[in-house]
């Protein structure tokens, strides 16, 4: 705490990630600094942005406002990590009493920000904002994503539906998440997975104005195999499980080839071996593809590199300490 503070006041810093986010960001953020300016007095908060190496001219419009305010700070990696890395620098480098982590593009509405603060002061650790509705989406990505979170929930047994990353973490949450030792790292799984006293805030998403969703199909088709691989190795067991229905199979098939073979109908078991090899590689190639996914998971994690680069030189940190981590380079 700094000699400004009274002994009642606390410190919240707005984490925020963002990457090629130029178009509508000065409006952002401007929008984002009203609501922070009506907080209660006894909360004192500045913004820490997170640039996940935008190829834009966003860093450049975040540091014209660094410039001219003094709650308003920028932590620059030096390429596009993912928002989970960038997430991880916003909370590597805050020194406050909670964070709130927020999208830029306002679809983490900053009206809840007061409610939140109020959960917190409360005794809540945890402030998660939860999807009322995901209208706003397209069709196919609504459907992808209930896809996705009943997989999730059936295979690690938490339920994220509708969760979003726009969340207040206390600083003890903040302190236990840095403490996690792996690098693929899933947000809102693991706040939920650490289990401290959580309130949430059911709030309808907007849709977003300016610019697009950095999220492809690709993109989240990826990001969704490394949350629940990150989370849960059942589907390695459900490899074995798949081999014992396929040894079960075989052995009818088997009994029936030596039926036939007894009462002189051989022949005719073409068909069957066709299908039987078709079936049993696809299985055999299935099985190698995900152990070797897990593998390259492991892979990954033994060549412990850090989570992130910082781009020092265009970074503005001017009331931060810097919490110097081995998580970055
Ligand atoms: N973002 C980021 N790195 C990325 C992709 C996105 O920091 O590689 C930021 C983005 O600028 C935005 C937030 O993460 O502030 C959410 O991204 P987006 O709005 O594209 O996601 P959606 O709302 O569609 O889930
Ligand atoms: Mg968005």
């Amino acid at each position: 705490m700094t000699a400004q503070n009274t002994p009642t006041t606390r410190k919240l810093t707005l984490v925020i990630p963002i990457y090629n986010e130029a178009d509508g960001l000065r409006g952002n953020l401007d929008e984002i600094l009203r609501h922070v300016s009506e907080l209660p007095e006894n909360v004192r908060a500045d913004l820490l942005i997170v640039d996940d190496g935008s190829t834009d001219s966003t860093p450049g419009i975040v540091q014209a406002s660094c410039e001219q305010r003094s709650d308003v700070s920028l932590l620059v990696l030096n390429r596009n990590f993912g928002k989970e890395a960038a997430i991880m620098a916003g909370l590597d480098h805050v020194d406050a009493d909670a964070v709130v982590v927020m999208d830029s593009d306002l679809q983490h509405p900053p009206t809840l920000l007061p409610k939140m603060i109020e959960l917190w002061s409360g005794g809540a650790d945890v402030v998660e904002a939860v999807k009322i509705s995901r209208t706003t989406r397209s069709g196919l990505y609504r459907c992808f994503a209930n896809v996705f979170y009943r997989f999730f929930d059936a295979l690690t047994g938490l339920d994220l539906h509708n969760h979003s990353d726009y969340k207040l973490l206390d600083r003890k949450v903040i302190e236990a998440y840095r403490s996690l030792p792996e690098r693929t790292r899933f947000f809102r799984g693991l706040v939920n997975w650490m289990h401290f006293p959580a309130a949430r805030i059911p709030f309808e998403e907007p849709a977003r104005e300016a610019g697009e969703s950095k999220w492809g199909a690709l993109r989240l088709l990826k990001l969704s195999w490394q949350s629940i691989s990150s989370f849960t190795a059942l589907p390695l067991q459900l490899v074995t499980l798949l081999g014992g229905v396929t040894f079960l199979v075989s052995l009818l098939l088997g009994a029936k080839a030596l039926y036939d073979k007894l009462s002189g109908q051989a022949l005719d078991g073409f068909t069957t071996v066709i299908l039987l090899l078709l079936i049993i590689g696809s299985v055999l190639m299935f099985s190698l593809g995900l152990l070797g996914s897990y593998v390259a998971r492991i892979y990954d994690e033994i060549k412990a590199r850090p989570h992130y680069l910082l781009d020092r030189s265009n970074s503005r940190l001017p009331s931060m300490a810097g919490n110097e981590s081995d998580r970055e380079g």
